[in-house]
């Protein structure tokens, strides 16, 4: 079989936090064309409705939507017995939901702070942990953490310490969780992206302003988008990525190469 042939995701059962849309959405679209199924996972019940439709429509695999907050240990238990009622198994998850604040670090409120640490890494802790207990038992599986640059660098004008302290908190989560499951068959990896155009970004007016200055700065000078991080996504999810464990993918056009 040739590597095109070996790279598809046909039969297999994936779910994707924060899912509803922007990188999420473009993760999910992308495995459920190579084959999977998907379930959407998200807060925002309607957006992750719209998607899964859209992805069953136009794709064809089945497609479900849960409504699911990452911080809430029940909610993703819940989430978890969804996938498992509909499905019978869960072959790959995506642990991608993320929030940004900017907020300097001398006014940042201890409230403030541990809600960006609860969803962005409390919250990917609690989905590939759970995701982690069936496919242990399966004694197969991959889970994908969505990190980001910020992880790497500091992100500059905009102050965002928590965020980066969540970041370089998911990779090091991911690295021990890959340790940790190596030779049960489990893989935990995480992508990194740098800047890419999702309302992430592009909805919030504090970041939006900024866009003009962060082209100045990065090699490829633009913003990344969303489909740009799709090859990697299925990579990992499958198979042909079998030897590949505890890595972080950086996918910033080089903008944390300097
Ligand atoms: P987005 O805001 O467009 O989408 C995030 C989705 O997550 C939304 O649908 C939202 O409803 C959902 N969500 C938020 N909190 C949740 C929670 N507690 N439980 C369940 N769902 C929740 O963001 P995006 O740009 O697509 O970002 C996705 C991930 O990629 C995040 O982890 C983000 O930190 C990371 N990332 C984004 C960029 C970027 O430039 N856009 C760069 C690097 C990393």
């Amino acid at each position: 079989m040739g590597i095109m042939e070996r790279m598809r995701l046909d039969g297999k059962v994936s779910f994707v936090t924060g899912g509803a849309r922007g990188i999420g959405k473009a993760i999910a679209t992308a495995v459920a064309e190579a084959g999977s199924h998907v379930a959407i996972v998200d807060m925002d019940i309607d957006e992750a409705t719209k998607t899964a439709h859209e992805i069953a429509d136009t794709i064809g695999v089945k497609a479900i939507a849960i409504q699911a907050d990452v911080t809430v240990k029940e909610e993703v238990d819940a989430m978890i017995s969804t996938i498992l009622d509909t499905f019978g198994k869960l072959d790959v998850a995506f642990c991608n939901a993320g929030i940004c604040m900017n907020i300097p670090a001398s006014e940042m409120t201890a409230e403030q702070f541990r809600k960006v640490i609860d969803i962005n890494l409390t919250g990917v802790f609690l989905t590939s942990q759970a995701a982690a207990n069936v496919m242990l038992k399966q004694g197969k599986g991959s889970i994908i953490n969505t990190a980001s640059m910020s992880g790497h660098i500091v992100n500059v004008p905009q102050p965002q310490c928590a965020y980066n302290a969540s970041k370089a908190g998911v990779i090091q989560l991911t690295k021990s969780m890959a340790i940790e499951f190596a030779k049960k068959g489990v893989r935990v990896n995480s992508i990194s992206p740098g800047y890419i155009g999702t309302d992430l970004v592009l909805e919030a007016p504090h970041l939006k302003v900024l866009i003009d200055q962060w082209n100045a700065m990065a090699p490829l000078g633009r913003l990344g988008r969303p489909d740009e991080l799709q090859a990697i996504a299925v990579y990992l999810a499958g198979d042909t990525s079998d030897f590949t464990t505890g890595s972080d993918f950086v996918i910033d056009g080089a903008f944390s190469c300097f």
